[in-house]
């Protein structure tokens, strides 16, 4: 089996199995199998397949086909142009979250202080922890996740991108109780359960825990919104990812203390929703 009859075989078993990027996934499972880039492969088009590398090979596309995602079956996926590992202890980094980073590096504290202190609720694969720790190096940043599984990832995520974050296993905002926060930053489980269940299947492959909230998803603003005055400094600053169409909802409950605003996507849905301690 020649490389290229190899990466037809496998765009058409995708193709057949309604996987939405057929080509792209075919030739990633394949350069995967053999340790070389897309274009390697391309390049070496009539090279001849070993047999042990053309059953691997086969063995990836039907774990595909079987709705596996790409990202788990490759162990990667990027994130602010970081490396990260990925398996299914973790909800897969998307490129939409990478909003919450942008507008923390625009956003700068005003006034220079001691030590920035940075907390990340509900960190799975540690991907804004991380980010947060590789772009703001002045910082101290910590991750929390319910699941200690998680945290396994997450610890892995921060020796492979060579930075230093605090994890902390517990719920949500109580690993951080107590102490004072510059920033606080979450991507937490926000879809409300009966649009869950009409995702895509790859989705169900990822913990349902780090995708469905109660209370129509947003039971962890309202917890947020009622505890984040004390977890805050004087001129602390929250920046929360949130489903295309709770941004109003969600600045509702944060309003009484906080001036809020909403950031956009790169599709142009409401995405974050920032919101600053008003004094
Ligand atoms: N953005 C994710 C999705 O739509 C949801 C992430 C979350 O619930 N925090 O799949």
């Amino acid at each position: 089996m020649k490389i290229l009859e190899a990466l037809k075989w496998g765009e058409l078993e995708l193709i057949k199995a309604e996987i939405e990027n057929p080509r792209w996934d075919s030739d990633l499972l394949l350069g995967h199998v053999l340790g070389r880039r897309r274009e390697e492969l391309y390049l070496d088009r009539d090279g001849v397949l070993s047999a042990t590398a053309w059953k691997a090979y086969q063995d990836l596309v039907a774990r595909r086909t079987d709705r596996e995602p790409l990202q788990y079956i490759l162990n990667n996926q990027e994130f602010m142009g970081l490396g990260f590992y990925v398996d299914n202890r973790v909800l897969i980094p998307r490129a939409d979250s990478e909003i919450i980073i942008e507008k923390l590096l625009e956003l700068k504290e005003r006034s220079p202080r001691p030590e920035v202190k940075i907390a990340d609720l509900c960190t799975g694969s540690g991907a804004l922890a991380v980010a947060i720790a590789h772009y703001r190096p002045d910082a101290y940043v910590v991750g929390t996740d319910l699941s200690s599984a998680a945290l396994e990832v997450a610890r892995y995520n921060a020796l492979l991108n060579h930075v230093q974050v605090d994890w902390r296993q517990g719920d949500f905002f109580e690993p951080i109780c107590g102490e004072e926060w510059d920033w606080l930053v979450t991507n937490p489980p926000y879809i409300p359960e009966e649009e869950y269940r009409k995702l895509a299947p790859e989705i169900f492959e990822e913990p349902q825990m780090a995708l469905v909230g109660a209370e129509n998803g947003l039971i962890f603003y309202r917890r947020l919104a009622e505890e984040a005055a004390s977890l805050l400094k004087r001129d602390g600053k929250i920046l929360m990812e949130i489903g295309w169409n709770q941004g109003q909802q969600v600045e509702e409950l944060f309003k009484k203390s906080f001036k809020t605003r909403i950031f956009k996507d790169y599709g142009g849905r409401d995405r974050v929703v920032y919101a600053e301690l008003s004094s």
